[in-house]
Order: C-alpha cells, then sequence, then structure tokens
C-alpha cells in the first residue's frame, strides 16, 4: 500500500514493557515523531534477558497467586540464532573486543544479549522514556482513546489517557503444560522450563524431558551432566521412536511421545517403553496472556490463537489504537520487532493506511482457512514457520522500509538445519561463513563497521 500524503499526526503513545519489543518500539515511535511513555514492571531494561535465580513458589505456574518471575532464561543458556541476524539492522550485534567482560562468541549467552540491549537502550536514549517498576495493570477503550492504568510499586495506581497502546510485554511467562493421563496419581517431582535454571537438582535422578525443540533439546543436555538417565518424549518423533543420543555421559534417550504415568512412579512411552522416573521437566512452550486488557468481549485467546488481530498485530475493531509487537514465533525476532513497529509508527502517524475494518477481518479469515486446509490447529495461528520472510517483506513493503537481507534469511535456514541435525555442537561448529562474510560486508557498506570482516570469520568455541 502506498504511503498517504496526509499531515503527520503526533501521538501519544504508551508501550507496554520495556524488553527487546519494547525498547525497539520506543525507538521507531520516537523516529516517527510520536510521544512516547514505556510501562516496565521490573527495575531495569531487557526483559527476558535478565537472568534471576529465583522461581516461582509453584515450579508449574499453575497457581493463579504464585509470585511471578518474567524471565524463562536459565544460566547455561547461549543464543539459538547467530549474532548477526539475531540484531537489529541498523544496530548489529557485534562482538565487543574492546570491554574484556563481554561474550564475543558468535552464539553468545544471555549475559551478552542483556549487554547490547542495554547498550541499544543508551544509544538511543530510550531509558529516558521508561518508567521503571511500573505494573499495567488496565488497559481498556473510552471513547477513542485509551486508559492505561498503572502500579507503581509501593504507591497507588494512577490513570492515564494516551492516543494509542502498543503491547510489548513478552509471551514466555505464562507455561503451556502437557496433560499426561495418569498424571494426577504419579508422585514424582514436575517442572515446566520456566522454572528451570541450573542441572544441580536433578543430582542422580532419572528425568523425564518432554519436548525436544530449543528448550527442550538445551534443557535435557544440562541436565544429562549430572542425571542418572535423562529420557525425551519428543512429540515430533514416530511413535516407535527409541534411541540413544551420542552424548559425553552416555545416558541420554529420545523416545516418542508419553502414553500414561502411574501411581508407582513409572511413565509409559508410547513406543512401549516403561521408565521409573523422579522427575519431569515440561519444556512444553508458553501461553499468551494479557491480564490487562480490557476489550468489552472484542478480542479472545482460545487454544494459544488471538482473535482477531490483522498479520498478528492490529486487531481490526480496534486499530490502529491498539497493537502488538512481537507474537509471532519465528527466528529472527528483533528484526520481526523493527519492521512490525516501523508499521506501527508510520500508520499511527497516518503515513501508511490500514485497510477497511471488513478486508483486516476478510485477511485474518483467509489465514484461518489456509490453516484449516493443512489441518493445522488454531495453535498454530501465530507460527509462521517457512513463510516468515514472506511475511516481514510484506509488512516492510507497506511501510517502505529495507526488506529482510538474503543472508540473514539464509542463516536462520541454515542456522536451524544445524540445531536439528547437530544439537550438540551447532553453536560453535557451522558451515556458513560465506553468509557471516555476507553479512558484515553488508555492515561495512551501510557504515555500521569500521573493522574487516575477516575478524570474525573463525569459529569460536
Ligand atoms: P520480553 O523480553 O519478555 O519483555 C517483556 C517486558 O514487558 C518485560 O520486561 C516485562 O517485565 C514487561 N511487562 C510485562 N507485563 C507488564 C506489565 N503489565 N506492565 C509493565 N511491564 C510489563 N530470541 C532470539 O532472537 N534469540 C534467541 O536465542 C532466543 N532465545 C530464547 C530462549 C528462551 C528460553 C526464550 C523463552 C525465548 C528466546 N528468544 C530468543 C525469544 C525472545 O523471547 C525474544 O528474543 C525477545 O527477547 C522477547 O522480547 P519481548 O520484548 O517481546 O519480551
Amino acid at each position: 500500500m502506498e504511503p498517504t500524503s496526509n499531515p503527520i499526526n503526533s501521538q501519544h503513545v504508551a508501550v507496554i514493557g520495556a524488553g527487546a519489543a519494547g525498547l525497539i518500539t520506543a525507538r521507531e515511535l520516537l523516529r516517527e515523531g510520536h510521544t512516547v511513555v514505556v510501562f516496565e514492571r521490573e527495575k531495569e531494561v531487557g526483559g527476558l534477558w535478565i537472568y534471576s535465580p529465583k522461581t516461582e513458589s509453584d515450579p508449574l505456574s499453575l497457581d493463579p497467586n504464585r509470585y511471578i518471575v518474567h524471565s524463562s532464561v536459565y544460566e547455561s543458556l547461549r543464543t539459538n540464532v547467530p549474532r548477526e541476524s539475531m540484531g537489529v539492522r541498523d544496530f548489529p550485534f557485534l562482538p565487543r573486543f574492546d570491554d574484556v567482560s563481554r561474550d564475543p562468541r558468535r552464539y553468545p549467552s544471555h549475559r551478552e544479549v542483556l549487554a547490547y540491549l542495554q547498550d541499544f537502550a543508551r544509544e538511543f536514549k530510550i531509558e529516558d522514556m521508561v518508567r521503571f517498576e511500573t505494573e499495567v495493570v488496565r488497559v481498556e477503550p473510552v471513547h477513542g482513546k485509551w486508559r492505561v492504568r498503572s502500579e507503581k510499586s509501593g504507591d497507588s495506581s494512577n490513570d492515564e489517557i494516551f492516543e494509542a497502546v502498543v503491547v510489548c510485554s513478552g509471551h514466555y511467562t505464562e507455561p503451556n503444560v502437557a496433560h499426561i493421563p495418569g498424571i494426577n496419581s504419579w508422585p514424582g517431582k514436575q517442572i515446566h522450563s520456566h522454572n528451570y535454571r541450573v542441572p544441580g537438582p536433578f543430582e542422580n535422578e532419572v528425568v523425564v524431558v518432554i519436548g525436544n525443540f530449543a528448550s527442550g533439546a538445551d534443557i535435557s543436555r544440562d541436565i544429562a551432566q549430572v542425571a542418572k538417565e535423562v529420557h525425551i518424549a519428543s512429540r515430533a518423533s514416530e511413535s516407535d521412536t527409541y534411541k540413544k543420543l551420542p552424548v559425553p555421559h552416555n545416558n541420554l534417550w529420545i523416545h516418542s511421545e508419553i502414553d500414561t504415568a502411574h501411581e508407582d512412579g513409572s511413565i509409559v512411552f508410547k513406543n512401549g517403553k516403561v521408565v521409573y522416573a523422579d522427575s519431569i521437566v515440561y519444556c512444553t512452550g508458553y501461553k499468551y496472556h494479557f491480564p490487562f486488557l480490557e476489550t468489552n468481549g472484542y478480542m479472545s485467546i482460545d487454544e494459544n490463537r488471538i482473535d482477531p488481530l490483522y498479520k498478528h498485530v492490529f486487531p481490526p475493531a480496534l486499530a490502529p489504537g491498539l497493537s502488538f509487537i512481537g507474537l509471532p514465533a519465528m527466528g529472527i525476532q528483533f528484526v520481526m520487532f523493527e519492521i512490525q513497529s516501523k508499521w506501527v509508527a508510520a500508520v499511527l502517524a497516518g503515513r501508511v493506511k490500514l485497510p477497511s475494518q471488513d478486508k483486516m477481518i476478510e485477511d485474518i479469515n483467509s489465514w484461518y482457512a489456509s490453516l484449516d486446509a493443512l489441518g493445522l490447529p488454531k495453535r498454530y495461528t501465530h507460527k509462521l514457520g517457512k513463510i516468515q520472510s514472506e511475511y516481514l517483506n510484506w509488512i516492510a513493503e507497506e511501510c517502505g522500509c529495507p526488506l529482510v537481507e538474503h543472508w540473514r534469511n539464509q542463516q536462520i535456514v541454515r542456522g536451524y538445519e544445524r540445531l536439528v541435525s547437530q544439537p550438540e555442537t551447532y553453536r560453535d561448529e557451522w558451515d556458513d561463513n560465506d553468509l557471516m562474510e555476507e553479512a558484515y560486508k553488508e555492515f561495512g557498506r551501510n557504515k555500521l563497521i569500521r573493522f574487516h570482516p575477516s575478524h570474525f570469520l573463525e569459529p569460536r568455541g
């Protein structure tokens, strides 16, 4: 869609959250001439990347009255995408050899990501706009604007009116716990990966880890260093799957999914194998959750489908005053935040127009129909898989910003192939120096780096 020729409107915008999505969104809103207040309930920027050894009082996080810890990061976590493709496009995530406290690896630790986000906030002066330790407890439409109620720790609540609200509150805090037949009588310990930090508590135990994607693959190997045995239950595997994985301690097996759990401590897998386990770790993902949002029933979440949302960003009847950044799951998260938030900022400014409500609803329905045709359940609504770059490029064209680079897309594709084929080593042994070189050449052309790209071409362990 063509940008409109209307005069630019400056809007007063509330951003909820100062994680990566909120920081990037605040920058894009400012660039488009809006005034911005960022609400953040923690004491610092960084969101998910602020590691805390603390866990929740309920290890499965099912108790609605539990003490909530925001982050799901575990101590050993390293990024699962290379830093070149992870960083924001005009502020690349470069190794900082000038500072010995920094982690220069291509797939660095969670601490390095937090340090990068702190650098970003400093560079673009975002912290000045953030109200720390201030939780948004209610957001509701009032006469075409938005009332935001917030609570600063120790103080009473405060209501303010904004012309728009951008939700950047993250979606890796509310666990999804898989149901296992018979689990209520199973006597062992159960914990969701949201509350996993270190392997120590599993020493000498027999542990079942449910889920074998990014967190499941990492956590099972972390625990295998100290446990007696670790058994991964994988929904993606054939029902007769049973194999031993080549890990240093020779104690890790992969199975098909779990069939039943029993009072005597046994877990029966669909492949017929029986394991007497001490603990179950659920690496079964998270649920979208916006407890502060009141849309008078217009929006709903059903089986992790947030409905209705045009292009996973705008609820048609409430757009453009309400928008969401960062909902789809994909490999290049920060660049998605950048492109989505440029679109939101441009639409709020009146520089780019949205289609009519009817057209947006039509688009949403045709997306649902395409999922139905593929036999995919509702929980796949915001999983974009192979169409992620097509999705991002559609938005980029809409708001007139550069498309996603070839090397970035390819790094995600090839990185994913390595993750599947060599989960033990994919972060330290790679075969895409060509793509890395392309990335650093582009950073050089765009004057984003001052040194030769060959500095980065050696794999680092
Ligand atoms: P968050 O980082 O969760 O930030 C949300 C912020 O909103 C928080 O600071 C929170 O305190 C605040 N907030 C929430 N509710 C309120 C409220 N009511 N009032 C005020 N403040 C509020 N992505 C990658 O690109 N690379 C990786 O390697 C990678 N690894 C990951 C590993 C794990 C275990 C997980 C769970 C995710 C990983 N991701 C990774 C995805 C990651 O979620 C995104 O990269 C990104 O950091 C999410 O940013 P966000 O701003 O959307 O959410």
